[in-house]
């Protein structure tokens, strides 16, 4: 049995041109004794868990530990299994290379993975402990920290760039993306988690995705929208980690018994985006 960190390095020995450097955006040169090299003489190492820790200086991550433990229950648990089907039965390259761009915790990854995309899969994220408990939980994924401003990834290498609810950079997109490539972008549609919305105090105004929605249609020339709807049993020992999950819910104050009568099911509803570029046809 490799170890991860063996198993990293075997990774990128085979994937090394899907890789740029992040301080002079030369190519990675070599891979050896757990440590990169790129072209330009700066060096990486390998973490034990096998991932590369690329940011220029450690970000202050608003996610906890507590709070990616949650998620990844609540994962686990296939609170996003219709989302992830739907978007797995419109990836056009399930051979090709996918980036998964803040990834998190790596659930949506490890799951794409286990139903069958072929290809390689690299999960980012700027969060440091998200990617720890990445590579911790899962296998046969590359996980590394890292900053899209400034994305230590080739040009031109990839099939599928997949943005789980997480900001987007287009120009970094354009760069990364394959001539025939997809990128796939998902964001809430009004109705996500509108029983978590519900208990805010505050007079929350509702949430609207139209200038996302915009500014991604202004930049492809061929865009598909897919509205993902469902409903989601939230079983009463998740409840906690629910509210944990995402922002939304950091600022409630409520009793968990009061919260747990209100969140017995939870709406899922979220519109896919996805983009292909003119010459790709
Ligand atoms: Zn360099």
């Amino acid at each position: 049995m490799l170890k991860k960190i063996d198993k990293a390095q075997l990774f990128l020995e085979d994937h090394l041109h899907l890789f740029q450097c992040p301080v002079c955006s030369q190519a990675f040169e070599s891979v050896e004794n757990h440590q990169v090299f790129c072209r330009g003489g700066h060096q990486f190492d390998l973490s034990k868990k096998g991932t590369l820790f690329l940011l220029q200086k450690s970000v202050p991550s608003e996610y906890s530990r507590d709070m990616l433990l949650a998620r990844q229950r609540l994962a686990e648990s296939g609170l996003w299994t219709t989302l992830l089907d739907k978007i797995q039965s419109l990836i056009k390259h399930p051979e090709g290379v996918l980036l998964d761009i803040g990834c998190g915790e790596g659930s949506h990854s490890a799951y794409l993975k286990k139903k069958g995309h072929n290809g390689p899969i690299i999960g980012f994220d700027i969060s440091k402990e998200g990617i720890n408990l990445a590579a911790a939980s899962h296998e046969d994924i590359f996980f590394l920290t890292a900053d899209l401003a400034r994305s230590p990834f080739a040009s031109l290498q990839y099939d599928t760039l997949l943005n789980i609810l997480s900001p987007s950079n287009y120009s970094e997109f354009d760069r990364l993306l394959k001539k025939d490539g997809q990128v796939i972008k998902v964001v809430p549609n009004p109705g996500y988690l509108k029983e978590l919305r519900s208990l805010q105090k505050e007079s929350k105004q509702s949430y609207s995705n139209a200038q996302v929605v915009e500014k991604f249609e202004e930049h492809y020339s061929t865009v598909r929208k897919v509205s993902v709807k469902y409903t989601f049993h939230l079983p009463d020992e998740l409840v906690e980690d629910f509210v944990h999950m995402t922002p939304l819910g950091w600022h409630i104050k409520e009793d968990f018994d009061n919260i747990r009568t209100k969140l017995k099911e939870i709406t899922v509803d979220l519109l896919i985006l996805i983009g292909e570029s003119e010459d790709s046809a």
